[in-house]
């Protein structure tokens, strides 16, 4: 027999159940949709064409390929720079000021899979191409357009193409080229870490030599950054594992409480027993 509170009880158990579910399964959608961005979005603003055009500069350097490059360096450079309390001189075409899209990738503002701001005009748009459109079309003017500080004329040098993930046909390797790459990357490693200025500035020179310049080569020569990366966490795994820090309590006072209530329930039957054995009696 069941009591109407027990009934209740049980049914508020399923209501929290229930939501627990729909918290879950919304988190898991929202971990699970593709970062890649949509094309559906457009640039939101009311200007016409022509008056864009205005605007546009001549800007002849890649900003796909100078956005790969910063990634290379920051993830493969940029920790052991840091670990020696280097400076990069600015002559050095890796410093920051030499990017010259650097102000206005630290310009996006990236809220949500699916929105991007920009940090200028406060626009939204719903890719980051587009945003990169909107950059183009309405804030070129803020590029100084010195040839000098394209990063992505130092790509060859970097291995941009690994990270780009552009992946070419397997082509065969071309000795000049791997030469003049060679020649740039090590150039780089004069420029940004002269040897012999310090002992940090030694030691980079000769990582930045192993880490880039080595597989410059025809002959299988080093694997680009033999001297590893930025260590990563997985986002996935630390948003799993939030996530189960912050159920697993309410897991346990759901059942506690469940425990708890048939505890009750038991002996509210017992009591009726009791009663009923008393109330028998001849
Ligand atoms: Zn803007």
């Amino acid at each position: 027999m069941e009591t109407l509170r027990q009934i209740r009880t049980k049914n508020s158990y399923f209501l929290l159940l229930s939501l627990l579910w729909i918290t879950l399964l919304s988190s898991s959608i929202s971990a699970t949709s593709p970062l890649s961005q949509s094309n559906q979005g457009t640039e939101q603003h009311a200007t016409s064409p022509a008056q864009d055009k205005s605007q546009v500069h001549e800007v002849h350097c890649s900003r796909e390929r100078s956005r790969a490059a910063w990634k290379v360096v920051e993830e493969y450079l940029m920790p052991f720079v840091e670990k020696e309390k280097y400076e990069l001189p600015r002559q050095c075409r890796l410093h920051p000021s030499n990017d010259l899209f650097r102000d206005q990738e630290e310009h996006k503002i990236h809220l949500d899979v699916n929105e991007w701001r920009c940090g200028y005009c406060r626009k939204s748009f719903r890719a980051e191409k587009f945003l990169d459109q909107h950059f183009d079309n309405r804030h070129s003017n803020l590029l100084d357009a010195d040839h000098s500080k394209c990063l992505a004329d130092v790509c060859g040098a970097l291995h941009c193409d690994l990270v780009m993930e552009i992946k070419s046909k397997k082509t065969k390797c071309n000795p000049a080229a791997a030469a003049r790459n060679r020649h740039l990357c090590e150039g780089l490693a004069d420029k940004c870490f002269p040897a012999n200025q310090s002992p940090s500035s030694t030691r980079l020179h000769e990582l930045f030599l192993r880490q880039f310049c080595d597989a410059h080569t025809c002959s299988g020569g080093g694997k680009p950054f033999s001297r590893g990366g930025k260590k990563h966490t997985n986002r996935f795994y630390l948003a799993a594992s939030v996530l189960t820090l912050m159920l697993l309590p309410l897991f346990y006072l759901i059942v506690y409480l469940y425990q708890r209530e048939i505890k009750r329930g038991t002996q509210e039957l017992k009591r009726i027993a009791k009663v009923g054995r008393k109330a028998k009696p001849s």
